[in-house]
């Protein structure tokens, strides 16, 4: 078959040239990114077979083998894996198909401007906080060759590119399952001992610092080391020769089964980074372990933004592992949607290993693990506001709009959902409060807990309703998420005082004897103005309901305000934005 070339897309284009050029000093990261791919792959093919018996893929020894060729100068890693189709090749690494790709690259490129003007990390800082994937090789090498076929198909696929701008892609027919990825590595780097990519002691180094918690085995193979040591494909091939393999040089330990002070939070990092794909560190890290009669392990990590940049789109969230088998990549069904940002693992002993998601859905032990990593997950929130409030502060200001989603539709966890919130309130502008500490600081004779919706935390407070709250100063909440108009009518009451909102109905202000004189000054006035509200009634006509004199206001003179039960203004807009 003739090889054919192509042009990469553009912006994967400028991401490979940065590679390319780039003098990222860590640049050992592009391993950690090709074990990872090839372990999703193996993970991918495993779950594939247990659905599909006819797929007619060799899953005995799914296994990593990376080996080194000194004499070449190359680095093969390889695995036997899922394998990518010829579309798939072309789709998945000749494009970047991922939203904020774009951005991301535009940011490089001005970091990499401003580096020229004076500061040279900035730049390669963004490459190492960003899992770019595949193309990190391009960082090592100055071709790299891709060699795939996919499980069921007939063909391979091979693909090689240097990384400036195009690719060749050709179709072969004697291509082994899974993929193989060989790097030729660039001669600068070899020559320096310390990136010497072709040194088993160096690798070993890689694979225990990034990717030791890999659930399979990694293989290190060194070419030529010993006569005939290996035979020539080793790919695929359990024992063939009957040589035995070598030993693996990752652990395999599974973190979420070891003890907590055994495990590093740079080993728990990579961990959430292999799962989430997500660069930035876990905000907070979670172990549930439950013993009985359903007995399960489970590793979860708040993150520290909702995902963004390259590897944005694909949601990863809690995976599900039986005995240290993963059998399902992203179970919702673990995590009640609204904790759906949370990642991790989740190890059950007694499952059966093909369990559909409908099973899933229906199994008890299921949903009672659902209600305690709930339950889990909400008490680390509220120790974290006490203990780590800035670490809190940032998951809030992400996460909070979603938390609070709860409120509505999950009634059972509603406390420990509320304990776990916390709210803006004019009490004090820069943090936000607990409806605990709001309670606190309630004033003598005050009843209620009040707030106030809106757009925006000005729109809030410079609303009409605000003035007579102010002047007597009591703590209104400024409720300013979509989700805050729903919810506040979910929640009746919190320790028995009830929420209201200062935008409806008459709210009552002040004790008893000021409220009675408030009554009576009303009436008086009521009497004196009679007139021109009938005029201003009659005037307005269907515009509104009615028109009565308020106490409400100190500084504007009128403001319009909804009955009780009827809608706020920010709800209405809200379910007509939803074509309601
Ligand atoms: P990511 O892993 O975050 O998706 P990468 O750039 O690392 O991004 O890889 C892009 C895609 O290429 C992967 O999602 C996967 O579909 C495919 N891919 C990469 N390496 C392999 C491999 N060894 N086996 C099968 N597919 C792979
Ligand atoms: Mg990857």
């Amino acid at each position: 078959m003739t090889a054919e070339t192509f042009e990469f897309q553009v912006e994967a284009s400028r991401l490979l040239r940065m590679m390319v050029h780039s003098i990222y000093s860590n640049k050992d990261v592009f391993l950690r990114e090709l074990v990872s791919n090839a372990s999703d792959a193996l993970d991918k093919l495993r779950i594939e077979a247990l659905r599909d018996d006819s797929l007619g893929a060799d899953v005995s020894d799914l296994h990593i083998e990376i080996e080194t060729d000194k004499d070449a100068r190359t680095l093969t890693v390889r695995d036997n894996g899922i394998g990518m189709s010829r579309e798939e090749v072309v789709g998945l690494i000749g494009t970047i198909a991922k939203s904020g790709t774009a951005e991301f690259v535009r940011k490089l490129e001005e970091a990499q401007k401003a580096g020229e003007a004076g500061n040279p990390a900035s730049a390669e800082a963004l490459i190492g906080q960003f899992g770019v994937g595949f193309y990190s090789a391009f960082m090592v090498a100055d071709e790299v060759t891709l060699l795939t076929r996919r499980a069921g198909e007939e063909s391979g696929t091979r693909w090689t590119s240097t990384g400036e701008g195009t690719y060749t892609i050709e179709t072969v027919d004697d291509a082994p399952q899974g993929t193989s990825v060989i790097l030729k590595l660039k001669p600068e780097d070899t020559d320096d001992r310390l990136f010497d990519y072709t040194a088993p002691w160096k690798i070993r180094e890689i694979v225990k610092r990034y990717s030791d918690f890999i659930t399979w085995p990694i293989r290190l193979v060194e070419a030529g080391a010993e006569e005939g040591a290996k035979s020539e494909d080793g790919d695929g091939g359990s024992g063939d020769g009957g040589k035995p393999e070598p030993e693996a040089i990752n652990s395999r330990k599974a973190l979420w089964a070891r003890p907590r002070g055994e495990v590093s939070d740079e080993e728990y990092h990579e961990l959430y980074r292999h799962i989430s794909h997500d660069w930035t560190d876990p905000l907070e890290t979670i172990r549930v372990q439950a013993e009985g009669t359903f007995e399960y392990q489970a590793l979860l990590f708040l993150p520290a933004r909702p995902p963004q940049g390259v590897l944005s789109q694909d949601r990863r969230g809690v995976q599900l592992y039986v005995k240290r088998v993963l059998i399902m990549e992203e179970c919702e069904e673990l995590v009640p949607t609204y904790l759906r940002f949370v990642k991790g693992v989740v190890d059950a002993q007694d499952l059966s290993l093909n369990i559909s998601r409908e099973i899933l859905q229906q199994d008890r032990h299921i949903q009672l693990m659902r209600r305690r990593l709930a339950k889990k997950v909400l008490s680390t929130l509220k120790e974290m506001r006490t203990a780590r409030p800035e670490k809190y502060a940032d998951f809030w200001r992400e996460f909070g709009a979603v938390v609070k989603e709860g409120l509505i539709n999950d009634p059972d966890n509603r406390d420990a959902i509320l304990a776990a919130s916390s709210f803006a309130s004019t009490h004090d502008a820069e943090r936000t409060t607990t409806l605990q500490e709001y309670v606190e600081r309630m004033k003598e004779g005050q009843e209620h807990i009040y707030y106030l919706t809106g757009p925006s935390r000005s729109a809030v407070e410079s609303s009409p309703h605000m003035e007579a709250f102010r002047d007597k100063g009591l703590e209104v909440l400024v409720l300013t998420d979509p989700v805050d108009e729903v919810w506040v009518d979910a929640v009746p009451d919190f320790q028995g005082k009830k929420l209201l909102s200062i935008a409806k109905g008459e709210a009552e202000l002040g004790n008893e004897e000021e409220k009675e004189r408030a009554r009576e000054e009303r009436e008086r006035q009521r009497e004196e103005y009679a007139g021109l509200l009938e005029w201003m009634t009659e005037r307005l006509g269907d515009e509104v309901k009615e028109v009565r004199l308020s106490s409400r206001l100190t500084v504007s003179p009128a403001c319009v305000v909804s009955d009780s039960d009827d809608m706020t203004p920010g709800l209405r807009s809200m379910l007509r934005a939803m074509g309601q």
